[in-house]
């Protein structure tokens, strides 16, 4: 990976319509993401502003966003009041919590701005950063908030390999239990679902125990999606690390395949008494015709 490159800039525009399932409003603290994950949807999003650049290199801190979401949702007040606020997700094309929100901190500004204006709505966070603990105090004056923390494997070394920047995995799970233990609600995001590391049932039975083991009731599973961009990626980099891989990856775009783990899946949840999102395993784009 090249040098990484950090950029301040000045956002147009923070609080957000969401084209997410599950959610009516997207804020994004940030551009790029320096946890350089192989899997990464948002690699491709990014490319528009960042055509040249590595995923996983740069940067762009919204250096104004906290004075711009405190205009944003006043000149949207009414509105919001009259529609129940609606659901906030941080962050779709971002983590929250990459490391440089330890020195600009615009995501805990982004929170406090939200407790202030005493936002109604569920706000939901999605990081790989156990940083995200050191806003227990800004989470607790929040009406309705709830911390996701993408969870794909039980193996660090698996977490290093293809989430090669992030936070390893047993941070993350150390970081569940205690956002649990001060009364934050919890979930976690299992996706991309990985082929070959996870897809068997007593790697999801293990992931389940763990995950119930600090006080999560709420699971997202997610399907790996593979766009071109994303997947040209990956392959790259499997091809140099872990040839070996390709095939396990190239099966998880069938209808055979994804029926088979849903199955899995599903024998894996019951009895469980944990609250599935949206009710279902999620796609994000349509699968080929049966083959
Ligand atoms: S943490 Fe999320 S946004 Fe960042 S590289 Fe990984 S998948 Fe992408």
């Amino acid at each position: 990976m090249g040098e990484l490159k950090i950029n301040l800039i000045q956002a147009k525009s923070v609080f957000i319509k969401s084209g997410l399932p599950g959610s009516d409003w997207v804020i994004n603290p940030y551009n790029g993401c320096l946890f350089g994950c192989m899997y990464c949807y948002a690699a491709q999003i990014a490319r528009w502003k960042h055509p040249n650049e590595e995923w996983g290199t740069y940067l762009d801190v919204k250096i104004n966003a906290p004075e711009l979401l405190k205009k944003e949702l006043t000149k949207l007040e009414k509105r919001l009041k009259t529609k129940n606020f609606g659901s906030v997700f941080f962050s779709s094309v971002t983590d929250p919590y990459v490391g440089m929100e330890a020195k600009y901190q615009i995501t805990r500004k982004c929170l406090e701005v939200l407790a202030d204006f005493r936002y109604e709505g569920s706000i939901g966070i999605q990081t790989k950063s156990p940083l995200v603990t050191k806003d227990i105090d800004v989470l607790k004056k929040l009406k309705k908030v709830s911390v996701g923390f993408t969870v794909t494997t039980l193996d660090d070394k698996v977490s290093r390999f293809l989430e090669v920047k992030a936070p390893p995995i047993t941070a993350r799970i150390d970081a569940l239990k205690k956002l649990h233990n001060n009364t934050i609600s919890t979930y976690a995001f299992i996706g991309p679902i990985l082929p070959y590391f996870i897809n068997t049932e007593q790697k999801i039975n293990e992931l389940l125990n763990k995950l119930q083991e600090v006080g999560v009731n709420e699971v997202w599973f997610e399907h790996i999606n593979l766009s071109p961009i994303t997947k040209a990626r990956l392959y790259q980099y499997l091809k140099k690390e872990a040839p070996e891989l390709i095939p396990y990856f190239n099966q998880t775009d069938t209808k055979d395949y994804r029926e088979k783990l849903e199955k899995i899946i599903q024998k894996a949840l019951k009895g469980r008494g944990l609250k599935i999102g949206l009710g279902k395993v999620i796609y994000h784009r349509k699968l080929p015709k049966k083959k």
